[in-house]
């Protein structure tokens, strides 16, 4: 079965600007798939479509499993809790015991490469570490399948490029499944298996590349 599949997905929005017209996407499990195209394009929309904050007006959205997390741009932690409090945020969610939270946030603050932040605010943070930190709590979610609309975009290049190291080792340690979204091309061939070019008004599939990506070792 595919990770996520899209069939004849169109979304109109309220106000009449057709976003998306006639997607078909199939993602099969573990791929790494960057969904690249300019601003306007329905980029987010094609997220938000799948990720079931919004409805498609027209086609059908499947989602293997049960769940798919998502990563913003903006980091979005709760600013009044602490880095450790926001990665067990989707623990709490699910009931998972409070010993047994710390222990999950402070092994997926290992994952991320964060030492020593379980106590401090997310303000104390670089714009790097906040967005480390979203990344671990978007894994809290023990989900398969990653959505990720541009979550480097904010950030300078050397750390955009530490974080690729980042995200390319965690896919294939925890052999997740990444829909990833950006307008940036370089990003898009640093990081997928496949690139996928959508065109705008209306966004639609125009053209997909395969990469034969130098991947570091299982
Ligand atoms: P991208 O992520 O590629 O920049 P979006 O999915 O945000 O593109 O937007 C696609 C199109 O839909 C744009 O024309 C945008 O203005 C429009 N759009 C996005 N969100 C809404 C909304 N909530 N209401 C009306 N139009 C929207
Ligand atoms: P930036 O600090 O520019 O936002 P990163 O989050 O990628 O970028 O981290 C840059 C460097 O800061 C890394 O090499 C990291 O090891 C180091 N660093 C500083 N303080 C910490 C900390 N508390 N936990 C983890 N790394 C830290």
């Amino acid at each position: 079965a595919d990770a996520v599949r899209l069939r004849g997905v169109s979304k109109r929005y309220p106000g009449g600007t057709l976003a998306l017209d006639g997607v078909d996407l199939a993602v099969r499990p573990g791929e790494f798939v960057c969904l690249v195209g300019a601003s306007g394009c329905g980029k987010s929309t094609l997220l938000n479509l799948v990720a079931g904050l919004d409805a498609a007006t027209a086609g059908s959205i499947e989602v293997d499993g049960d769940r798919a997390a998502f990563m913003f741009q903006e980091p979005a932690l709760f600013p009044w809790l602490k880095v450790g409090q926001n990665v067990e945020v989707p623990l709490k969610l699910r009931g998972v015991p409070r010993a047994e939270r710390r222990e999950r946030a402070a092994e997926l603050l290992r994952t991320v490469r964060l030492k020593d932040v379980t106590d401090k605010r997310p303000h104390e943070l670089s714009g790097g570490m906040r967005q480390r930190v979203a990344l671990a709590r978007t894994l809290a979610h023990d989900a398969s399948v990653l959505l990720m609309d541009e979550p480097f975009a904010a950030l300078d290049a050397m750390t955009r490029d530490a974080l690729h190291d980042e995200i390319e080792r965690i896919w294939l340690e925890r052999n997740l499944t990444v829909l990833f979204v950006t307008h940036n091309v370089r990003e898009a061939v640093r990081l997928g298996d496949r690139i996928i070019l959508l065109a705008s008004r209306p966004g639609r599939v125009i053209e997909e590349f395969h990469v034969d990506q130098p991947r570091p070792r299982r």
